[in-house]
């Protein structure tokens, strides 16, 4: 194949140095994630890491349950599961539950793997393994988050649909249509033009 040929036509862009882990490391987008060496690192940026005893919250958007949400290997997964995941081990499991009750937490050691028996509120949805689609796809879970021609392109953003784009990995335009924005509204998003006071 081309790949030579590919990469050829997505140069480096620039040279960065990661947001969280101060490494150097070359990007080839601007978009999402750009600022990162790693989805790890991505990742981490969002959760406030306290002591090793008390609650790491997400400090991105949660859903009306208290939980986080990122995007992983293309589908959207609970990010308590993503740090239990990323912390100590992958995981055939369909549960990760809290120990501390804290929906938005992220700190591993109040984390353990379970049934969906073990507790039904804290087992929700989406396990890694399944795609988000049909059922599990975002406008079937969050109706209200994808609103079918209900906003039009003067629509103002809120900061949960700001940290949404821009953990998404979905291209521009697709997010354009889905929060009613014009495609110049993400790429200001993305590259922080606009809304940097968000981090
Ligand atoms: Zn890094
Ligand atoms: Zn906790």
């Amino acid at each position: 194949m081309t790949s030579a040929s590919v990469r050829a036509s997505y140069p480096v862009v620039a040279n960065r140095i990661c947001n969280r882990c101060a490494i150097h490391f070359e990007t080839t987008t601007g978009g999402p994630g750009s600022y990162f060496c790693s989805f790890e690192c991505r990742f981490w940026s969002k959760v406030s890491r306290r002591g090793p005893l008390e609650c790491w919250p997400w400090i991105a958007s949660l859903d009306s349950h208290g939980y986080g949400h990122i995007w992983w290997n293309g589908a959207l997964v609970l990010a308590h599961r993503v740090a239990f995941e990323l912390e100590v081990k992958p995981l055939a499991e369909p549960c990760v539950l809290h120990e501390c009750d804290s929906p938005a937490c992220c700190n591993p050691a109040h984390l353990f793997p379970g049934s969906k028996q073990d507790n039904s509120d804290d087992c929700i949805r989406k396990g890694r393994d399944r795609k988000a689609t049909g059922d599990a796809s975002g406008s079937r879970l969050y109706p209200e988050r994808y609103p079918r021609g209900a906003r039009v392109n003067t629509a103002r953003l809120t900061p949960e649909d700001v940290a949404e784009i821009r953990a998404s990995t979905e291209p521009g335009p697709i997010l354009a249509g889905r929060f009613g924005v014009n495609r110049s509204t993400i790429t200001r998003v993305r590259t922080r033009a606009s809304w940097a006071h968000l981090g």
